[in-house]
């Protein structure tokens, strides 16, 4: 069994130049495409058999839907755990994973997918673009894909100056005036967690009635958080130096249909309309596609050797998406890709209990 390397900086990368002439980032035995809880558990097992890893994500961040969705939200269905919140869940992933020191290359779409019949080259999307990674196999764990938020058409411009998408680290919010447009779980979600750490959040909807579960706009209102609802966002507005400094509503009276206008202080606006998910490039890679979910084998084979899928992406008869089935399969995958690399390899991995 192979002993776990020593944990190092995960993003440092060195290139080289590829047969396509476009920068190679690196070349390892398994590219596993998506850091999600199904990606992560995958570096793991991957470093576990003994093999090399690199794992690219379009997003920033590692942790996949938890990480972009509910990292402030407790997970209850997690073996192991009888409640985790989903910022740990992630970090535990991650720190599991790094013992192998695999490659992340975040913030890179795997756009691309090359077989020279020998090694298969997946070419990346990113800031800096056209870059290539080689591997023998490849592990897809993009979940439903990259995901995109609804926009907010008032917020036009403000991505990024007081208006997000995603609230990753509530702290910089603290002591702020935080206004949550939306009506999910996402923007129960928010308002909830922010609730104790900024000066003030109002959730705005434009309807009456809710997406989110009933439990959860229960405990916010029961946690006196002000709810604003029939209400449209009309503008955001700076203050002298352009800093985002109040949020401008109008207001409709279910009634009489008449609106007025309400102006509500605000140097952050989260935007939590929802969001579009796409598999994007992965649907050119010639592998079979139903209902945006690669269908997969009982060893989470693909349709083309050497390319596997697991977690919320893979699909087969009876298929239930959740965390813990992602573990599984990414167990699966890559026992399964440890043998399809090297035939004399065992299936079977082994206990990890030392
Ligand atoms: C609000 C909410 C609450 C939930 N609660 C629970 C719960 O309580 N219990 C539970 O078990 N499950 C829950 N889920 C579902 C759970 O989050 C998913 O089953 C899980 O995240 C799937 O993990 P994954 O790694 O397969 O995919 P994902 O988490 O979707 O990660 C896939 C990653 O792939 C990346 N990606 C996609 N395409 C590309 C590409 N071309 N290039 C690079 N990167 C790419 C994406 O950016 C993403 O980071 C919840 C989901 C939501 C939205």
């Amino acid at each position: 069994m192979a002993e776990p390397r020593e944990t190092s900086e995960t993003t440092g990368l060195t290139e080289t130049t590829g047969p396509t002439g476009a920068a190679q980032l690196a070349e390892v035995d398994v590219l596993i495409v998506g850091a999600g809880p199904t990606g992560l558990f995958a570096a793991y097992y991957a470093g576990f058999r003994g093999l090399s890893a690199a794992i690219v994500d379009s997003l920033p961040e590692a942790g996949g839907q938890v990480t972009a969705m509910y990292p402030e939200k407790m997970i209850y269905d997690v073996a192991g755990f009888p409640g985790v919140r989903g910022r740990d869940l992630v970090k535990g992933l991650v720190e599991q994973a790094n013992q192998w020191n695999p490659r992340y290359l975040l913030g890179r779409k795997a756009h691309a997918l090359d077989d020279d019949g020998e090694r298969l080259t997946m070419t990346l999307d990113g800031e800096s673009g056209g870059e290539t990674v080689r591997a023998k196999a490849v592990l897809i764990t993009a979940g439903i894909g990259e995901f995109t938020p609804r926009p907010l058409p008032a917020g036009d411009g403000w991505l990024g100056r007081g208006m997000v998408h995603f609230v990753p680290a509530l702290d910089e919010h603290a002591g702020k005036d935080v206004v949550v447009v939306g009506g999910g779980d996402s923007a129960f979600d928010w308002v909830l967690a922010l609730h104790p750490v900024v000066r003030s959040v109002t959730l705005v909807h434009r309807r009456a009635k809710f997406r989110a579960a009933e439990s959860i706009i229960r405990e916010a209102r029961e946690a006196g958080i002000r709810i604003i609802t029939d209400a449209e966002v009309a503008e955001l507005r700076g203050d002298a130096d352009g800093t985002l400094a109040e949020v401008a509503l109008e207001i409709k009276d279910p009634d009489t249909k008449e609106t007025r206008p309400e102006v509500l202080p605000a140097q952050t606006v989260v935007a939590a309309l929802g969001f579009t998910a796409d598999l994007g490039p992965i649907e050119d890679w010639g592998l079979e596609i139903h209902q945006r979910s690669i269908t997969v084998d009982s060893t989470m084979a693909t349709a083309r050797r050497r390319i596997y899928a697991a977690g919320d992406v893979a699909a087969y008869p009876g298929k239930v998406k959740l965390i813990a089935t992602g573990f599984g399969e990414a167990a699966t995958a890559v026992n399964n890709i440890a043998v399809e690399l090297d035939p004399s390899a065992r299936l079977f991995p082994g206990h990890s209990s030392g």
